[in-house]
């Protein structure tokens, strides 16, 4: 999500980052790296590390000066954008009794947005879950909801774990997680590098190590083993080109990626935020075979300021095919509303003349808000 929020660049480039720092670190041991803007997880052999943060593969970290994010703000209130949509975006009423009970095959339900809740051998999964009422940083401004979660918070089924794509206000919301953290016994949150110093800050029971560990960080093509279900679960977090930033002064200090959930009968991707880049067709060399992927669908235009970060729906069949995919639905869409220029009803349209003139017209879905997909 590119901020909404536009500060006096001066100020932020001089005292803010440096109070950022010290109200971080006065509850932080070890905080000399983050006082100095450096990257605690730096490994010097891993081509995407840098001192001070992490890159692109193949690409600069995307993301853009205060000139363009002014440009871009300037333009969409001289043209009254984004326009609302035709009509509402609305969810349907969720499958409660095949979400508490699944059944043998593997489902997923769309909440909203980045949220999908992913089930399969038992295990009950959750993407970038939001429950939140906007996705800013204050809560009197910013992107606001445009309609309830798919499922209500109170009705989801135990979560065994949670994967966070990245950190941005759309994706990591700490209301949420601390709810989760709170209410689901023996969670666990796999989170990319560096995102798990948050989470201690942040988050009331999050253990990033030693006994009782909760929280996981991976770094791009690391796995983790699930437990719990019958046969073993892998994990993958893998690259895409996008980048990382709670405030302007902690640019890409973070890592962001993909998520694969790997059993033996199934095999799950999903996107997170994503430009195009050549990461999803090494995901597909990587992976093989996809049986079901959620990818992002929205948040594309002005393609002048979206394109390195965002993914079109023309660009999301493209993913899919790259990742190989038997089958796919759009995510990141419809849920809050300006995060870019494009109506919130714009995506399925768009992908639906996508798909129209697409010659192997691929199984692309768009799922409603609470609806499941649960495949035979
Ligand atoms: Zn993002
Ligand atoms: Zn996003």
């Amino acid at each position: 999500m590119p901020t909404r929020l536009t500060f006096t660049g001066a100020f932020m480039r001089s005292v803010a980052p440096a109070l950022a720092r010290l109200v971080t670190c006065l509850s932080l041991a070890g905080c000399a790296l983050a006082l100095a803007g450096q990257n605690a997880d730096y490994n010097p052999a891993k081509p995407h590390h840098r001192p001070d943060g992490f890159v692109n593969r193949y690409a600069p970290a995307p993301g853009h000066g205060s000139d363009s994010l002014l440009k871009w703000q300037w333009e969409r209130l001289r043209d009254g954008l984004p326009k609302p949509p035709a009509a509402p975006v609305t969810g349907v009423a969720p499958d409660l009794a095949v979400i508490r009970s699944p059944g043998p095959a593997p489902a997923a339900t769309w909440v909203g947005h980045a949220t999908v809740l992913v089930q399969v051998d038992g295990l009950n999964l959750l993407t970038d879950p939001h429950w939140g009422e906007r996705a800013s940083p204050v809560p009197f401004a910013g992107p606001r909801r445009h309609q309830p979660p798919g499922v209500p918070f109170d009705a989801l089924p135990p979560i065994h774990a949670v994967l966070i794509s990245h950190n941005h206000w759309d994706h990591l919301d700490e209301g949420t997680v601390q709810r989760l953290m709170d209410r689901h016994a023996g969670i666990r949150f796999y989170v990319p590098l560096g995102v798990q110093r948050w989470f201690k800050l942040q988050i009331r029971g999050a253990r990033t190590e030693g006994p009782g560990q909760n929280v996981f960080a991976l770094d791009w093509d690391d796995s983790a083993t699930l437990p719990g279900a019958t046969a073993p679960v892998t994990l993958q977090f893998l690259a895409v080109q996008h980048w990382s930033a709670r405030m302007p002064w902690d640019r890409n200090q973070t890592l962001w990626g993909s998520w694969a959930v790997l059993h033996p009968s199934w095999r799950f991707w999903f996107s997170g935020d994503l430009g195009y880049s050549p990461d999803t067709q090494d995901i597909g060399r990587r992976l093989g075979r996809v049986d079901l992927a959620a990818i992002a669908v929205g948040a594309y235009q002005p393609r002048w300021f979206m394109k390195a970060s965002h993914i079109d729906p023309a660009e999301a069949l493209q993913v899919m095919r790259d990742v190989r995919a038997r089958s796919a639905f759009g995510i990141h869409w419809g849920t809050f509303e300006g995060l870019s220029d494009e109506p919130l009803d714009q995506p399925p349209q768009d992908l639906r003349r996508a798909i129209e003139a697409s010659p192997d017209k691929p199984e692309f879905r768009v799922l409603r808000h609470g609806q499941t997909w649960r495949m035979e």
